[in-house]
């Protein structure tokens, strides 16, 4: 039987976020439930607006919360670190082998034109969307001019027809139209992958099973399909965990409530309660209590339990939660 395998992969852009430790939460309970490994990668591609303060600060908000991850930066052995900016051969080979099959193809479109499209298709009323046009170039000029260094970014080929059927563990079949998906860029003139080409390659090599992540990549769920099948890899069994919200029930924000874990630390809550508070993101106990350890959430866990009704994260009910432990 395969090991079931899940991990988080926060981008280390800021504060750690209350969201990273439900969605880690989750995935760790998910995966010593089934007696699996729960992974940490670095998600750091974004050369500008990643840091390495960031990356220890989400290294500590975790471990201060006591959520601890089999492999990743930071843990010895054979395996890891896995930064996504030291991998950057890895994806340039994935993206050569779409390329190569067909599947994507090198754009050679200026910053200038794209917005010039983008803005004829806003005053259209129409979706803003590459153009592809560079998808109808011929592929030996392509390469040609790739070879003699002209800048370009490397796009997917999408379906245009038809519906991609995205298995999820929560909503079951969810359809979302072909016709919705841009021809997502893969590779960044600066020769580092996006999110999509990247996550789908170290989901694979990394031998996730389980992929349990925040319900705002759903829509965009049908270009990582894609490419799944462009690979001809089995895909891993997918989560769209619900957001946490406001009491308003708006997407959780800094103005509503303090969304850095590091805050809470600082206020003096215990990091018990604050895992119990991220546990009640959804999810209850079969008996319902609303105070459990840690080890009782593992022991009790099952994702059947957990409701799409919209976990509302409300500073109030943590502090009465805190004054129970
Ligand atoms: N890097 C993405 C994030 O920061 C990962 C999303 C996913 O789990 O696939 O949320």
């Amino acid at each position: 039987m395969t090991t079931v395998r899940t991990r988080i992969a926060p981008s280390p852009t800021g504060d750690p976020h209350v969201g990273t430790a439900y969605i880690a939460l989750f995935n760790m309970c998910f995966a010593r439930q089934h007696g699996g490994q729960f992974i940490l990668r670095i998600e750091d591609t974004d050369q500008v607006r990643s840091s390495t303060e960031s990356e220890q600060q989400i290294f500590d908000s975790l471990r201060w919360l006591g959520i601890e991850w089999d492999e990743g930066p930071d843990v010895g052995g054979p395996h890891g670190p896995y930064r996504q900016s030291e991998r950057a051969d890895i994806y340039k080979k994935h993206a050569d082998i779409l390329v190569d099959r067909g599947h994507a193809f090198p754009c050679f479109c200026s910053a200038e034109r794209l917005n010039e499209v983008r803005a004829q298709q806003m005053a259209d009323k129409q979706t803003p969307a590459y153009d592809g046009l560079c998808s109808h170039l011929d592929p030996d000029e392509a390469q040609q001019r790739v070879a003699a260094g002209e800048s370009h970014v490397i796009r997917m080929r999408m379906p245009t027809e038809g519906v991609c059927i995205v298995d999820d563990m929560l909503r079951g079949k969810v359809e979302i139209g072909w016709d919705r998906m841009d021809m997502q860029v893969l590779m960044k003139a600066d020769g580092l992958p996006t999110y999509f080409l990247a996550n789908v390659v170290d989901d694979h090599l990394m031998g996730i099973t389980h992929v349990l992540r925040g319900e705002e990549w759903l829509p965009s769920a049908p270009k990582l399909i894609a490419l799944y099948e462009y690979f001809g890899w089995e895909q891993p069994v997918l989560c769209y965990m619900p957001l946490l919200r406001n009491p308003d029930k708006s997407k959780l924000s800094k103005r509503k409530n303090p969304t850095s874990v590091t805050f809470y630390e600082r206020m003096g809550y215990l990091p018990q309660a604050m895992l119990n508070y991220l546990g009640r993101m959804g999810w209850s106990m079969p008996d319902e209590r609303e105070k459990f350890s840690l080890e009782e959430m593992i022991e009790n866990f099952d994702i059947n339990r957990v409701s799409l009704g919209g976990p509302i994260f409300d500073v109030e009910k943590l502090s009465w939660l805190n004054g129970q432990w």
